[in-house]
């Protein structure tokens, strides 16, 4: 695809009802479905393909809308480490003809799809914050890469395209914040086509060590904001409100995610554990991004020295048990 250039997938005779999964049709408003009566209409421009009961999700997405604007900052995400290691978990997908259709989920300010359009992949970009699709469409504009049909808001664990409607499909850094991650790979399963490429890229690990910590740390907390007063507790928390994080976060051991993406019926082909040195690293400066509230980088040499080192120890058994994602590839059989 070139930039700005229309393509010929015709991604709207993909799209079925949330609520029944029938075929729904384009209305002035919004897409109407004539099975159950369902209309599913614009916010912003943007078609809102969420089932009604699910509307509360939305509500809970407003962590995510209200931070759309800093998330590339907050999260690093133009730092090397960041740039290598998504690039990696792509690698399968960035490896398919040009033109090949890719859905994402959670695709939160659409960094990953960047990429995937460079190669001239088509990318349908879904999130179940309005913000956050809002704010990919945007970046994704500025650098030329536009189809104003491959952005909705859509629920993963009810994915609103039709069955086999991918060559890919992808999820990074998403499904720990969901509530049913098994429903959610289920569905990818069901919209990636038969041999089709599915990613889940850089889910947290559990340690079972870090509760430990975390439970250290809470008694510091509670101690700290004693002896510092209510006062101070109330600036604190005024100060970090808009770095809220996300509701659900769950973290994965490797035999966990394992289980979960089998129990979805998928069959994963490998499972990489990524990050070690960059992660402590990128978890020391969203601390410090939060606190400070400017961005800090890390010296980019620096980083590909770090990136090298984790990269090496990726490969020794039992250490690469400490990675702090995972990252999975599976091919739908
Ligand atoms: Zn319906």
């Amino acid at each position: 695809m070139k930039k700005g250039k229309p393509t010929p997938f015709d991604i709207e005779s993909f799209i079925i009802c949330p609520n029944c999964s029938h075929r729904i049709t384009k209305k002035t408003k919004g897409f109407f479905c004539r099975n159950c009566k369902s209309h599913y209409p614009y916010v912003k421009s943007i078609p809102l393909l969420i089932k009604i009961e699910d509307h509360h999700k939305l509500n809970e997405a407003d962590y995510n809308s209200s931070v759309s604007k800093i998330y590339r900052q907050l999260h690093q995400l133009g730092s090397y480490r960041n740039t290598y290691f998504h690039l990696r978990s792509l690698k399968p997908i960035l490896g398919l003809d040009a033109n090949s259709k890719v859905l994402e989920l959670g695709c939160g300010t659409g960094y990953d799809a960047g990429f995937l359009f460079q190669k001239g992949l088509i990318v349908v970009e879904t999130d179940i914050s309005v913000g956050q699709v809002l704010e990919a469409k945007k970046q994704l504009a500025k650098r030329g890469f536009m189809n104003s049909n491959f952005f909705y808001v859509a629920d993963a664990e009810n994915i609103p395209f039709a069955d086999e409607s991918f060559n890919a499909t992808f999820i990074t850094a998403t499904l720990h914040h969901l509530e049913h991650p098994v429903k959610a790979l289920s569905e990818m399963r069901r919209c990636t086509e038969k041999g089709g490429i599915i990613v889940i890229a850089m889910e947290p690990n559990r340690y079972e060590w870090i509760l430990v910590i975390g439970f250290g740390f809470s008694i510091m907390k509670k101690i700290l904001l004693t002896v510092l007063g209510k006062r101070f507790a109330k600036k604190l928390k005024a100060r970090t409100k808009d770095w809220r994080e996300p509701n659900i976060e769950k973290t994965f051991s490797k035999k966990e995610i394992l289980t979960l993406v089998k129990k979805a019926g998928l069959n994963p082909q490998k499972i990489k554990g990524i990050w070690f040195t960059c992660g402590f690293i990128h978890w020391v400066i969203t601390l410090l991004n939060k606190t400070t509230k400017k961005t800090w980088y890390l010296n980019k040499d620096i980083e590909e020295f770090l990136v090298l080192f984790d990269d090496l120890i990726a490969r020794v058994p039992l250490i690469n048990h400490f990675a702090c994602n995972w990252t999975l590839f599976c091919k739908r059989d």
